[in-house]
């Protein structure tokens, strides 16, 4: 999906769940869709200000936990406390750096159509696969 289909999108998911389309949430969302970097809502935050000055922080993690509840987002697991989220949608994977906390996207066709192991086979319905790379990216390395 481009940005303008994911802008139909979202305004027609907000519709179905009675979710009001504010200026606010709008701007939020869109921000988060440019962004690239898996920004915590701090440097979200930050980079809002331009365009709404009177925001406050609490205001945009509010925004963003409701639209991740309705799946407009994604909150990226990572061991740090702050949360990272992301706008982008389809499925992929993370190599996430300890050192700089940098978040990379990659796709790997194997997880994504390899089966369960048995064991785990019968745990449940599933929703995603996703896989998380932990370690020290390259341009760290680099600089130690
Ligand atoms: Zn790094
Ligand atoms: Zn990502």
């Amino acid at each position: 999906m481009n940005t303008e289909e994911r802008l139909r999108n979202f305004k027609e998911i907000c519709r179905k769940v009675g979710l009001k389309i504010t200026h606010q949430r709008l701007e939020i969302f869109k921000e988060l869709l440019n962004s690239h970097d898996h920004p915590t809502v701090e440097k979200l935050y930050h980079r809002l200000q331009p365009k709404l000055p009177t925001i406050s922080i609490d205001t945009v993690y509010r925004t963003l936990t409701t639209l991740e509840k309705h799946d407009l987002i994604v909150r990226v697991e990572t061991e740090e406390s702050q949360a990272r989220f992301e706008g982008r949608m389809e499925e992929h994977h993370h190599a996430i750096c300890k050192k700089c906390g940098g978040i990379t996207d990659f796709y790997w066709e194997f997880p994504d159509e390899a089966s369960l192991p048995a064991e785990i086979l019968n745990w449940g319905q599933l929703v995603k696969k996703s896989l998380t790379l932990h370690g020290i990216c390259e341009q760290c390395i680099q600089e130690e």
